[in-house]
């Protein structure tokens, strides 16, 4: 292995310490920061994410609310839960753990949230407000991913960058906070002709596809950062990313490790967002 571990839980723990401090300045002066998680359905990934976030906030100084809700939960039920802790003052961020069950209409649900308390960006005008440079709350992940690329300084105005994947929660804004930062950013997806073509000019790649091996030695640029989103399972049940860690890791100047990489930092960002919105009131959109 030549290349540097961009070592997300390292980083992760730094950002956290800042962010109870936050807290608890916000709960000495009278209202402790609050987040509510809302899941449905015992999808077991989704239990694992929803049980790491909320133990994140509890050790953090950050008041968790959960719902749990069995898979047949009314569309109608679920939305009137997000009218109600849209007006709680002890919430400032709302979490449903997506996917949601298929009866019920993930976009309807994340536009029931209060722009203001939507801590995971995905609501339409966070979006809009990040595709115009003027973010509220940025989602989750690919903030993380922003933040470890600048405590590694590694340098984004001027790079060629390739993002893989155009999810509206991770590929997308991932390409525009890469653009807002100076790179020049290619978009990659499963109908790319020639991905290797794209990924062997960059000088940053983040792969974001839930395929495993789609990013392999040959295709990075010698001293490149690859950037690892990617959560799937190997042969053995091992937790693994998108990436050729192995092989790339010869190759590359900078990598994230799974586990270890991007995973934390979402938590982290997740963190973050809440308590912002917190110090801002909850009441700016
Ligand atoms: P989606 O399934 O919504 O999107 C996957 C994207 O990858 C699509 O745009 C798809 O293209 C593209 N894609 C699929 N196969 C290929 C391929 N062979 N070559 C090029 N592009 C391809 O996934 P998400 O964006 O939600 O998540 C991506 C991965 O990141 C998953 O493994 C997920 O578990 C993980 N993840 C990890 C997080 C973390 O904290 N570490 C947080 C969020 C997600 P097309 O649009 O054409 O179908």
């Amino acid at each position: 292995m030549t290349a540097t571990l961009i070592d997300g839980n390292a980083l992760s723990k730094t950002l956290r310490a800042a962010v109870a401090v936050r807290a608890a300045k916000l709960t000495a002066a009278g209202h402790q920061p609050g987040l509510a998680v809302v899941l449905v359905g015992a999808n077991p990934a989704s239990e694992v994410y929803v049980r790491n976030k909320v133990k994140a906030c509890n050790d953090h100084g950050i008041h968790s609310s959960f719902d749990r809700y069995p898979a047949d939960l009314a569309e109608t039920a679920l939305l009137a839960r997000i009218d109600e802790l849209n007006r709680d003052p002890r919430i400032d961020g709302i979490l449903v753990q997506l996917p949601l069950p298929p009866h019920i209409d993930s976009h309807k649900v994340i536009e029931a949230i209060a722009p203001g308390k939507d801590v995971d960006g995905f609501h339409v005008a966070n979006a809009g407000a990040l595709m115009t440079g003027m973010p509220l709350f940025q989602p989750c992940t690919p903030y993380g991913v922003m933040k470890m690329l600048d405590a590694y300084e590694i340098p984004l105005a001027g790079a060629e960058a390739v993002v893989i994947g155009r999810s509206n929660i991770v590929g997308k804004p991932m390409a525009l906070m890469l653009l807002e930062a100076g790179a020049t950013v290619t978009i990659c997806h499963s109908k790319t002709r020639d991905l290797a073509a794209h990924t062997r000019r960059a000088d940053i790649v983040v792969a974001a596809t839930g395929r495993r091996n789609v990013l392999t030695a040959d295709m990075v640029k010698p001293g490149a950062t690859v950037i690892d989103v990617g959560m799937n399972r190997d042969d053995a049940g091992k937790l693994c990313g998108d990436v050729d860690f192995a092989g790339v890791s010869t190759v590359a100047g900078h990598v994230t490790p799974v586990p270890g990489g991007v995973g934390p930092m979402t938590i982290t960002m997740l963190l973050v967002n809440t308590v912002e919105a917190a110090e801002r009131g909850h009441g700016s959109f």
